[in-house]
Parts: structure tokens; C-alpha cells; sequence
């Protein structure tokens, strides 16, 4: 069966392949530990758990309209106003299947065949591919590692051509937890305006920050900025809600609308139950959220602190997120390997640590390793890591 040309385009996630390889191995009775995943290990708050039985148990069970339940609508609002003093009415908020299934709806109702996205690298693998699905063209611009891997308002301005539509700022960014200054967004905000390029601001990893700096969202910045955003964000990094899947979107009201209608035709509407869920998540305290952030800070501090000290592998200190993103283009050097690929591969045969090759991120000097696993297994991690590299030196 002769496949569809826009998936034969597709290219498959780096991420999932290495988990994959890696739950094959745990399941021949290895000891695999796996960095790979983009999740949090812990559970959902137990508070959250509750909302959604209740929820069932009261009957929310049926369809809702297409963009999501006014209430949970109010509560984003609400939350957009509390934590980034940005103000949006129901109508400018759409709820969706994860904030990956709100970029993929955005992208659709945006892009034109051949209207180009600025994606900085390193990027999230799912940017470039929906960008595509979309018939829209990824534009990568490489931002520098000795820039904390952030994009320079020049590169932006060099990127831009007259089919450019939008940018993608990700911060904090996965896959290198930096997260961009107010002063570092308002610079990237005034070449998005002068040059009328709109801003996808994902800032799903908007809770997990690590540093004193504060989140900010280019949106809060003006307001030609606030009408030139679109937000992307989402319960499940920072609830620890992955599988629930919900996200948003908060921007323009003629793209909302465009996005509603066209997920009225693909999703219907994000699961009820877990919009209920979600609703109990951004009403209730953020104590548990603080508590799984705490966790995090701990587990970068140990991991960073361990990685450097591995000859070869030289990583900055991220704000956010939970990756680190450390080069090791010299410990691939130094043991003859052909390319970060190959050690990657080499490290999850020998030494059973599954990390994910920087390749799929847009960064082939790079690995990234996911810090959401416990402090133990993370140890065990660094001293299998150590021991790989110092016996290919
Ligand atoms: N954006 C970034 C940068 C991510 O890392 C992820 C998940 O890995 C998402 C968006 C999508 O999150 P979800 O669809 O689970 O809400």
C-alpha cells in the first residue's frame, strides 16, 4: 500500500526509537536505566486523581464543546492572569489534546504550502514534522552553544524572508533547559514586529525553573507583543499529567476560532474527564507543584555536578526544564567513535544508560539526558556513564 507523500516525509522520533531499544533490552532482564523520556517520574497529584473520579462519578462523561468546558476555560484564564498578569477572555483560549495537539491544530490553520517557521536549534523534535505536515517550511537556525543555545535577534533577522510566518521561542527549552531574559525576549519581540512574524511561545515547561529568574512570557512585554503571541502551554509537565492529555493555546481570537473549528473535526473535544482534571489543577494551590520542582533542582544539581567531571563531556548548567544537554563531541572523539549517534549506541549496549542522541534535536555534537527519574538511579547513571568513557578514552 502506497503510503501518503506528507507521512513518507516524516521523520521518526529520535526519542521513541531510543526508548524503545531500551524497554526491549529491560524486557531480556537488563539493567537498563533510561534517560529518555520527556516526563516526570512522579505520580499525578492525589487531588487531581480525585477530580477526575468525581467528574465521572457526576456524569462528565460526554462531549463538550470542541475547544473545551467554560470552566476550565476560566481557570487558564485565570492562571494567565495570576502567574503572567496577562489578561484573555474564553473566546481568545482554546483547551486541546496536549499542548502538541495545540501547536499541530495551530500550525494547520496557519501555514500556507511553502510559508516558513523559524525553528532555533536545538528544537523540540515535533516542531520541524508538524511544520511539514502542515506543508509549511521549517527554516532551523542553529543557535550558538556558546550562547546558551538562544537565539540572537541578528540570526532571527537573517532568517526572515517575505514567506516567513512565524518563530518558535521555547523557554525553558527542551532540549537544553536554557530559558531567554526579559531583555533576551524583548529583543527577539521587536524583530518579530518590525518584520510582522508572529510568535509561537511554548512555555510548557513554564513551572520548572531552577534559578531566581522568573518566568516570563514575551506576551507580557507590550502590547503589540501580546497581540503578535500565541501561547502554547499545558498540565502535563507541570502536573506531572503527561498521559492526561491537555494543553492549550491563548491568543488571537480569529486563529482560536480557526483552531476550534478544525479540532472540531479531528478531536471533537480533549477528553472530558481530563478536562476536570486539569480544572482541579489550576485551581488548587501549587504546593505539590513546588514540591516536584524542588525534586527536579535537587537531581540537576547532582547529575550536572557528576557529568562534568567526566572527561570529554562538557555541558552548562540549565535554568529549567528537566534535560540536560551536554556536548560530548570530545568523549566521542577521544574513543574513535564515528559520531555522537554511534556512542549513544555503543553506551546503551555496554553500559545499558539509554540517552538520546542530539541528532533529532538539530544538534549532532549533543546528547540529552532526561533528569526525571529518582536520585539513586541517577548516581548509578553517572558512575555507568564514567566507567564508558573512561574505558574509551
Ligand atoms: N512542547 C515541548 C517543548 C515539549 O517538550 C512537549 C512534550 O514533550 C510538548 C510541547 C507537548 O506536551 P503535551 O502534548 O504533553 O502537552
Amino acid at each position: 500500500m502506497e503510503l501518503a507523500q506528507r507521512v513518507q516525509a516524516l521523520t521518526p522520533s529520535t526519542t521513541l526509537a531510543i526508548t524503545a531499544k531500551a524497554k526491549a533490552l529491560k524486557a531480556e532482564g537488563h539493567d537498563v536505566i533510561g534517560l529518555g523520556a520527556g516526563e516526570p517520574d512522579f505520580n499525578t497529584p492525589s487531588y487531581i486523581l480525585d477530580a477526575a473520579k468525581r467528574a465521572m462519578d457526576e456524569g462528565m462523561t460526554k462531549y463538550t464543546p470542541a475547544g473545551g468546558v467554560p470552566e476550565l476555560k476560566n481557570s487558564i484564564t485565570a492562571k494567565l492572569k495570576r502567574d503572567q498578569d496577562l489578561t484573555y477572555t474564553n473566546e481568545q483560549i482554546i483547551v486541546t489534546t496536549g499542548a502538541k495537539h495545540a501547536l499541530f491544530t495551530l500550525f494547520q490553520v496557519l501555514l500556507n504550502k511553502g510559508d516558513e517557521v523559524i525553528v532555533p536549534a536545538p528544537y523540540w523534535v515535533s516542531y520541524p514534522e508538524q511544520i511539514k505536515l502542515a506543508e509549511g517550511t521549517p527554516v532551523i537556525v542553529s543557535a550558538e552553544e556558546s550562547n546558551d543555545f538562544k537565539l540572537t535577534p541578528e540570526q532571527l533577522k537573517e532568517a526572515i524572508t517575505p514567506k516567513t510566518k512565524a518563530v518558535i521561542i521555547n523557554s525553558p527549552s527542551n532540549p537544553t533547559g536554557m530559558m531567554y531574559s526579559e531583555s533576551e525576549l524583548k529583543a527577539l519581540g521587536e524583530v518579530c514586529l518590525e518584520h510582522d512574524v508572529l510568535i509561537v511561545s511554548d512555555e510548557i515547561y513554564e513551572k520548572l525553573i531552577y534559578t531566581d529568574e522568573k518566568h516570563v512570557s514575551v506576551a507580557q512585554l507590550s502590547k503589540e507583543l501580546y497581540d503578535q503571541t500565541i501561547i502554547i502551554n499545558g498540565v502535563s509537565k507541570s502536573h506531572s499529567m503527561t498521559g492526561w492529555r491537555i494543553g492549550f493555546a491563548a491568543g488571537n481570537k480569529t486563529v482560536i476560532k480557526a483552531m476550534s473549528n478544525m479540532a472540531s473535526h479531528s478531536t471533537s473535544n480533549p477528553t472530558t474527564i481530563a478536562q476536570y482534571a486539569a480544572l482541579a489543577a489550576y485551581t488548587a494551590s501549587e504546593e505539590k507543584v513546588d514540591e516536584m520542582k524542588e525534586a527536579f533542582k535537587e537531581r540537576l544539581d547532582v547529575l550536572h555536578k557528576r557529568l562534568v567531571q567526566i572527561p570529554g563531556v562538557n555541558c552548562a548548567k540549565p535554568s529549567g526544564a528537566f534535560y540536560l544537554f551536554p556536548n560530548v563531541k570530545e568523549a566521542v572523539e577521544q574513543g574513535g567513535f564515528e559520531n555522537v549517534d554511534a556512542w549513544v549506541k555503543a553506551l546503551l549496549d555496554e553500559e545499558k544508560v539509554a540517552l538520546v542522541p542530539g541528532s533529532g534535536f538539530g544538534s549532532p555534537d549533543n546528547v540529552r539526558l532526561s533528569y526525571a527519574t529518582s536520585l539513586d538511579q541517577l548516581e548509578k547513571a553517572a558512575d555507568r556513564i564514567e566507567r564508558f568513557v573512561n574505558k574509551h578514552q
